[in-house]
């Protein structure tokens, strides 16, 4: 007998039909012998619905209420799953993220899980229960109610997965797999039958929404057995694990794109010792997010730096820069908005070099202009204009072959 760790999303439980329906993929797994911990999100956009709640109240909610009301959509969830296997004459148990023993760092709206006392689980399974868990919650040791940031539920799961030392854990969602890029906009995008830990976590970060970051995060650490799979269609989904299998040895493995970014230069700082710090602990120290940083030294006095942040917060950055402007010593900022970022992700590129040369020269090709990049070992990153996103996005699918992969596929 083992122990799986099943999780459905929030479109997979957006309906009290979907409900039974998750509840029958539940007993289908229990009747295969193996023992059961699920765990679920709030019902369909429920989370986005209480999030629009409290806006209609204020405009700057603390973060300890915001955690109190959005721990509850998968309250809801959670008790309704119990009754429908109940309902079916199953023993099930629901349980929120403190009586499941998931405790979190003292922050809220994005902790982390920093300890999970499993017992109060294997309790209940050892009495033959189906234990139901609300993903996304957990409790501080003070006692106070926490939440792990948008998509969490997925990192409950993966976590309990780990704790439990369970055989698999299954994402259960609204799409067959992790496909190649965003089946939206290409439609040639293919679901890829493994990858591994290190690339869909560069996805997960690229923006990739299939799968919260802080999963695969823990995935990879306790070596947890990964699928992401549908729960509508009764389809093979895709593997996360350490290495992925040679013949599925792409080079790039996956492609990943967002709009609204925005690259701003700060000119002419004297090229001193503590100026790059200065700069960026200063955006730092006010909560300015910066992706790709790149440095110009015009000559040995004075350097040109550059670097990309989220549109949104153009106004923001740019009276931060303004404000400490003596400070900093810097000549003038330019800024451009509408850009976007096009990256490519694949563990092969660590032993085949010029990946990114073919990247830029597909992209030059076209006409594209690239105006940042940035680099891992296993990504290379580029922004370029908004209005070249999609286009980019389409030739480098094509380039590196990623139409072409044979594997099953069902039309959704
Ligand atoms: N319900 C939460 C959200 O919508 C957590 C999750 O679904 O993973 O972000
Ligand atoms: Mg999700």
């Amino acid at each position: 007998m083992g122990l799986v760790v099943q999780k459905f999303g929030g479109t997979s439980v957006g309906s009290i039909e979907r409900i039974k329906n998750v509840a029958n993929r539940v007993i289908d797994t229990v009747q295969n012998g193996d023992k059961v911990v699920v765990v679920v999100s709030a019902m369909g956009k429920s989370t986005d619905q209480l999030v629009s709640m409290a806006s209609g109240i204020t405009k700057k909610p603390s973060n300890r209420e915001m955690d109190m009301l959005l721990s509850t959509g998968e309250q809801v969830t959670i008790s309704l799953l119990a009754m429908a296997l109940q309902e079916q004459g199953y023993e099930a148990v629901s349980l929120t993220g403190w009586q499941a023993g998931i405790y979190t760092e003292a922050c809220h709206s994005n902790a982390r899980i920093s300890n999970f006392q499993e017992k109060k689980i294997s309790k209940h399974l050892a009495e033959g229960k189906i234990a139901i868990v609300a993903g996304f919650q957990g409790v501080t040791n003070d006692n106070e109610i926490t939440t792990l940031g948008r998509g969490g539920s997925d990192t409950t799961a993966v976590a309990l997965a780990a704790g439990l030392n369970a055989d698999r854990c299954d994402i259960f969602t609204d799409v067959t797999g992790v496909f190649t890029t965003d089946p939206r906009v290409v439609k040639e995008a293919r679901k890829l039958n493994s990858i591994s830990y290190d690339e869909m976590l560069e996805l997960a970060n690229l923006g990739a929404g299939v799968l919260h970051p802080r999963a695969v995060e823990f995935a990879k650490n306790y070596q947890v057995k990964l699928t992401v799979r549908s729960s509508m269609v009764e389809e093979e989904g895709t593997m996360i694990e350490e290495e992925v299998s040679v013949e599925e040895n792409l080079v790039v493995r996956g492609l990943a794109f967002e709009s609204n970014v925005t690259k701003i230069s700060v000119c002419n700082m004297p090229n001193n010792l503590s100026g790059l710090s200065n700069l960026f602990t200063t955006l730092a120290a006010n909560n300015i997010n910066v992706d790709i940083i790149i440095q110009n030294v015009s000559d040995s006095e004075n350097t040109n730096i550059s670097f990309s942040i989220h549109s949104e917060k153009l106004a923001e950055t740019l009276d931060v820069l303004e404000e400490n402007k003596s400070e900093l010593q810097f000549e003038e900022i330019r800024y451009e908005t509408g850009l976007s970022k096009v990256s490519i992700v694949g563990s092969g590129m660590i032993s085949n070099p010029g990946v990114a040369g073919q990247m830029f020269k597909v992209l030059s090709d076209q006409g594209i202009f690239i105006k940042m990049v940035s680099t891992s070992e296993i990504k290379v990153s580029t922004v370029l204009d908004q209005s070249d996103m999609v286009k980019a996005v389409e030739v480098l699918h094509e380039a590196f072959d990623l139409s072409n992969i044979k594997t099953p596929q069902v039309n959704a």
